[in-house]
């Protein structure tokens, strides 16, 4: 079935089979190794022609999505010598500026602030929209069934340790029931997760789902419009694709979530020739 790709069609394959939990066997460099060459410009990717209210992908449409103005991040900048003491410190005053929240009605309805977790050295950064139940419940962002596709997402398809890259969500505070947050409940809590970015200055975010991604990449378009393309967010490549929770209910996406972190993984270097 196979005869006629070329290698690294089989070797992308290989790894999408892996995190669709179906395959074994591809290697992928760590993050933090030497960069790829990136040979694509994410910018020329052909634009998805779904219905701008539904997040379903659509088949590519080269003719329908101008090219992104993205040629100044398609390799994720190397970052200088970081005293990782000091962005643990950073992280904390955060944490204590935040302290028990009540700048906005959320506070009323949620068990536990979900800062967000992971390394202060994280080279990666994910973010998605806010927590939910068992995030409430926990504390921690990204435990429940979508967290689980993550930690699926960044080890076995990225190749990463969970524990190296931070994750964080738009907001700190489950809305009720879910719903999605108000926009005046991501204005008050914007600065906070502006203060961690800034903070572990990470060499690439992945934006996850709507919500994220219209804020990272500050942009009313639907998230099936900003997939797959870079934006930048302070020199730093934003890359939205569909959120986890989205993948459980829609698995035929994860294709196109593949394809956006083998991009994500193209500019920070970590992705097999
Ligand atoms: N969905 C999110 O967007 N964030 C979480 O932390 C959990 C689920």
């Amino acid at each position: 079935m196979l005869r006629g790709m070329d290698d690294q069609v089989v070797r992308d394959l290989v790894a999408m089979g892996k995190f669709l939990g179906s395959i074994d066997g591809v290697g992928v460099k760590k993050a933090g190794g030497s960069r790829a060459p990136v040979t694509a410009a994410p910018s020329l990717r052909a634009a998805p022609t779904k219905s701008p209210a539904a997040p379903e992908p659509l088949p590519a449409s080269p003719a329908s999505r101008p090219p992104a103005p993205v040629a100044e991040i398609l390799v994720a900048a190397p970052r200088p010598a970081r005293d990782i003491t000091a962005v643990e410190a950073a992280l904390t005053a955060i944490r204590d500026d935040i302290g028990d929240c009540k700048r906005c009605r959320l506070c009323e309805g949620r068990t536990k602030i979900v800062f967000g977790q992971g390394s202060a050295g994280a080279e990666l950064m994910f973010v998605g929209e806010a927590p939910g139940a068992d995030e409430d419940a926990s504390g921690l962002a990204f435990v429940g069934r979508a967290g689980q596709l993550l930690t699926d997402m960044v080890e076995k398809g990225m190749k990463m340790s969970r524990a190296d890259v931070f994750i964080a969500n738009v907001i700190k505070c489950r809305p009720p029931g879910n719903r999605p947050p108000e926009n005046d409940e991501v204005a008050t809590c914007q600065p906070f997760l502006e203060a961690q970015i800034k903070a572990i200055q990470p060499r690439a975010i992945v934006a996850l789902g709507a919500t994220a991604g219209k804020f990272m990449a500050k942009s009313g378009d639907p998230i099936s419009r900003l997939r797959g393309r870079f934006s930048s967010w302070d020199g730093i490549p934003v890359m939205p694709t569909y959120h986890p929770a989205y993948l459980l209910r829609n698995p035929a996406a994860k294709k196109e979530v593949w394809a956006d972190l083998k991009l994500v993984m193209d500019v920070l270097g970590t992705r097999s020739e």
